[in-house]
């Protein structure tokens, strides 16, 4: 399975930068775990073959590419986008996002080849298919609803938490699959923003370490995605700080395979 965390931004030279403002990772460049930078940064390949987006939650910075991606695709889509995604996260795109005021309302629209495109709702807790991927999902505790994934498929299983605070379902299930390679889990505040981090149901560095603790395997790699790029660098050192080698910082941009 390739995983790829697309870019947010780029740096000075104009080359991508590490920070990560938006959240979008590509799974074997055909299926998209949120959309936040699909539209900036993804390959003109995966412009091509992404048609497939599964959101964890609605928050901006896992959205923002969405409304784009689907328009600069608009005219030559000869099958919808399908967003899966839960009713709550549909009623909020629809009301907030799509609602001509922000961006078109583009579940009313249709090219010539038909609608542009398709919502695919789930079950918070269900299995579902997405391309050649099994899906679970595993609502987490954020402020507002969230889900976290185990995507599997014929060979392997990889954990994405999504945005997350403490919580205790997800270890459950991740505890259960015998074929996990990978486990990509938030870390987005410094300890010292603590009060920040309970109120906007986030982790620190010390939150994370006591998450791990729930954490029965010790085989499958470990790798922190969703660092506030404001504050990178001190989660990086406090990271490095809790002396766990099992933690690794998810490169953006790279292609990781397992
Ligand atoms: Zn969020």
């Amino acid at each position: 399975m390739k995983v790829q965390l697309l870019p947010s931004t780029i740096d000075e030279c104009g080359k991508a930068s590490t920070r990560q403002h938006l959240m979008s990772i590509i799974i074997d460049d055909r299926v998209a775990i949120d959309a936040g930078s699909l539209a900036f940064s993804c390959s003109e390949q995966q412009r091509a073959d992404v048609r497939d987006i599964l959101l964890t939650h609605t928050h901006l910075d896992h959205i923002a590419g969405l409304p784009l991606f689907i328009d600069d695709l608009f005219a030559s889509l000869k099958e919808p986008i399908r967003v899966h995604a839960t009713a709550e996260m549909i009623e909020g795109l629809e009301r907030d996002i799509f609602n001509w005021q922000v961006y078109p309302r583009f579940s009313e629209l249709s090219n010539e080849h038909g609608p542009v495109i398709k919502y695919i709702e789930f079950e918070p807790g269900s299995r579902f298919e997405v391309q050649h991927l099994r899906v679970d999902s595993v609502l987490v505790n954020h402020n507002v609803s969230a889900n976290g994934y185990i995507i599997s498929d014929d060979a392997i299983s990889v954990g994405i938490t999504g945005d997350t605070a403490e919580t205790d379902e997800i270890w459950t299930k991740l505890n259960s699959i015998s074929d996990l390679k990978a486990l990509l889990i938030e870390c987005a505040f410094p300890n010292d923003l603590d009060e920040l981090a309970q109120v906007s149901h986030h982790l620190t560095p010390r939150r994370l370490e006591r998450e791990l603790e729930k954490f029965r395997n010790s085989g499958c790699e470990i790798h922190i995605i969703n660092m506030k790029p404001m504050y990178r660098e001190s989660i990086i050192k406090e990271i490095d700080d809790l002396g766990n080698e099992r933690l690794k910082i998810f490169e953006v941009g790279k292609v990781y395979e397992w």
